[in-house]
């Protein structure tokens, strides 16, 4: 329990700064500086929204909706098993990648 915590956080940190990011980018991008709702979890539901209008790169919201899905996961109690297979995914694994959702054999099989 006490790693998934761990990894909790490093996935809530991960979102700040891809948030952060793309916050940046979509600034860039539309020149324009009206900010964003007040509210996190509505900034997450806009950023996520707008992610494609915003340009923000395909990799960015990639990512962002791993990372949102594992949090899920963590809440839900089936984080770090398989999506694929429903094995468990090795440890090593997901402290390298914590917001992975396969274990290393799908992940080959899927290339
Ligand atoms: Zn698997």
């Amino acid at each position: 329990m006490n790693d998934h915590e761990a990894i909790r956080q490093r996935l809530l940190a991960q979102k700040q700064e891809l948030l952060h990011r793309a916050a940046k980018v979509r600034a860039d991008i539309t020149r324009s500086s009206g900010p964003l709702d007040k509210d996190f979890a509505e900034q997450v539901v806009q950023m996520e929204n707008d992610a494609v209008l915003a340009g923000i790169s395909e990799a960015t919201a990639a990512e962002l909706a791993q990372i949102g899905r594992a949090l899920a996961q963590l809440d839900q109690g089936s984080y770090g098993h398989c999506s694929r297979c429903g094995e468990v995914i090795d440890a090593r694994r997901l402290q390298a990648l914590p917001y992975s959702d396969r274990c290393i054999s799908c992940a080959e099989a899927a290339g």
